[in-house]
């Protein structure tokens, strides 16, 4: 089952374009399944966006900045949970663009044909973060907006690149989440039926889930090792604690 999501995470690592690429891992600076926060302190905001070349190495980051790209960072996973079918939500939208009220671009002609969303204002660390929104621009000019989503499992919600040929993907890897869902639901369906006293044998969510639980998460930040995502806190690297099927 490991290999499996590691190769899933390989896989679309390798596919996955570069503006895509950074809007998602700045979605998965936080990993809910392990409770890792990997934007905790400004210094961390600092870290991240100046390894992504889109902040002076040395400038100045405010709680106040880390607040609100944390807004950011959840409004637009809000919007990549539409991407993957969740059921719908009228507020994603509307918090995402809350949090852009607070992030100034401007409309900037590169060619006659084409544009691009500079950064406005004097802010750094808006002006970085508006480097995100280009990158959202972008993709939605070449057609790979929607494929870029959020996991369709509650407890996990990390953002992945849907590469499949039908972009009908629900979740981060199959073999995960996708088999814990289906599972729980196959479960549900064995217990409504019991309770209607036409089940047979029902078999325990435990003794059910076992023979195929995957043994680790299968977040790639596992699967390919922080270095190689740049998603990665520079300089640390944390090990997972516990599976995700454990929450
Ligand atoms: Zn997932």
């Amino acid at each position: 089952m490991g290999a499996q999501t590691d190769l899933a995470f390989q896989k679309e690592d390798e596919v996955i374009p570069p503006s895509l690429r950074l809007v998602r891992d700045f979605v998965n600076t936080v990993e809910y399944q392990l409770d890792d926060e990997r934007l905790r302190e400004p210094g961390d905001l600092a870290a991240w966006l100046g390894g992504r070349g889109l902040l002076d190495a040395g400038t100045s980051v405010s709680a106040d900045d880390l607040a609100f790209a944390r807004q950011l960072r959840e409004g637009l996973r809000g919007v990549l949970e539409l991407h993957a079918g969740h059921e719908p939500d009228a507020t994603a939208v509307r918090r995402l663009n809350e949090a852009l009220t607070q992030l100034p671009v401007r409309l900037q002609f590169i060619e006659a044909e084409s544009f691009e969303l500079a950064p406005a204002g004097d802010d750094p660390v808006r002006r970085a973060l508006g480097g995100l929104l280009d990158a959202v621009r972008r993709s939605i000019d070449d057609g790979t907006w929607p494929r870029l989503k959020a996991c369709a499992r509650d407890s996990c919600r990390w953002a992945y690149y849907d590469h499949s040929r039908n972009r009908s993907s629900r979740w981060c890897t199959m073999a995960g989440c996708g088999n814990a869902v289906k599972m729980r639901k196959a479960y549900e369906r064995l217990e409504t039926a019991r309770h209607r006293g036409r089940g047979r044998r029902v078999i325990g969510w435990d003794e059910m889930r076992a023979p195929r639980a995957p043994t680790r998460p299968c977040s790639p930040t596992r699967a390919l090792g922080r270095a190689s995502t740049s998603s990665t806190r520079r300089g640390t690297s944390r090990a997972p604690t516990r599976s995700r099927l454990d929450r």
